[in-house]
This record gives C-alpha cells, sequence and structure tokens, in this order.
C-alpha cells in the first residue's frame, strides 16, 4: 500500500494503531485537534525570514543562509523530508562555503509545527551532513519535541496522500 512508505521502519503495533485511526475515518481529525494552528509564511522572503530568526536563535555560529526558497519540486521522502545543499564557491583564494534551504512546498499549508519541524531538521544540516546521534541531538535542541513532530509530519503526509488516492 503506497501511503504507507512514510511510516517505514515503524514497529507493527504502531502502525497497526495508525490503520484503525484511518479505517475509522479517524486520523485527520485527530492531526487537526492536536496541530490546529496555521502558519503564515508564504512568500520565500518570509521564509528567509523564519528560517533566519530559528538560525539566530540556536545556530548562530554556523554558516550563512545563502537562499532560503519553497521548492515545488522536491519530492519530501526522496530528500529525506527536505533538502540541504552546500555550495562551495571560490572567492579570491578563500573556499567559502554557503548554504540553500529549500523546503517543499506542502508545507506551505501544513500545520506550524510542521513547518518548524522541516525547518529545524534543515538546519541542523547545517552542521551535520548525515543523520546520527549528534544531527538529532542539534534537532531535540531547536524542538525538544522533534521525534513526536516528525512522527506525526509522516502521519499527516500519508492522510494527505490516502486522501489523494
Ligand atoms: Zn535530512
Amino acid at each position: 500500500m503506497q501511503p504507507w512508505k512514510y511510516l517505514a521502519g515503524y514497529p507493527d503495533h504502531l502502525l497497526q494503531q495508525v490503520r484503525e485511526l484511518m479505517d475509522k475515518g479517524r486520523l485527520g481529525a485527530m492531526l487537526a485537534e492536536k496541530y490546529g494552528e496555521a502558519h503564515a509564511v508564504r512568500s520565500d522572503r518570509q521564509l528567509y525570514d523564519y528560517v533566519q530568526e530559528l538560525k539566530d536563535r540556536h545556530l548562530r555560529q554556523s554558516v550563512p543562509l545563502a537562499k532560503v526558497a519553497w521548492d515545488g519540486k522536491l519530492q519530501v521522502m526522496k530528500h529525506a523530508l527536505g533538502t540541504h545543499t552546500a555550495i562551495s564557491r571560490v572567492q579570491g583564494s578563500r573556499l567559502k562555503a554557503t548554504r540553500e534551504i529549500r523546503i517543499a512546498t506542502v508545507f506551505r499549508d501544513a500545520p506550524a509545527e510542521f513547518l518548524k519541524m522541516i525547518v529545524v531538521h534543515e538546519l541542523a544540516h547545517l552542521k551535520e551532513a548525515e543523520h546520527n546521534k549528534p544531527f538529532y541531538a542539534l534537532c531535540t535542541h531547536m524542538a525538544p519535541d522533534y521525534h513526536q513532530l516528525e512522527f506525526d509530519l509522516r502521519l499527516y503526509l500519508t492522510h494527505l496522500e490516502a486522501g489523494q488516492g
């Protein structure tokens, strides 16, 4: 079943609960109740400000952001929920690393907490390229409930995709 791709690797008993919620048509309501708050980040400029604000608060020391943009072509799962590009440019004799963050447009209409979660994920990649222990330590530093948010985001994407199918 295709929508389950977002939940690959999670234990069976958890998936069983999700299936029951879906069968009863209650997954959407459950998510709406838990994540009722929308956000007002619409333009690339607003997204840049949003990302920069979080970065200033938690990762002031890390490399400057070159560009932040919504990306309608980004496939959420393919890039592990977002994408992060390190671009090296030679400036004089110095090699300067700049960073670009692109966020899939599905997050434009997603609840506020899910936008925060994905931005936290991408910001953590400024310091850690891999999804390793230090990476997740950074994520939970910026968003203490990061793991719950990531799981619920997967539920949200599963719900969206089930609705389309
Ligand atoms: Zn990642």
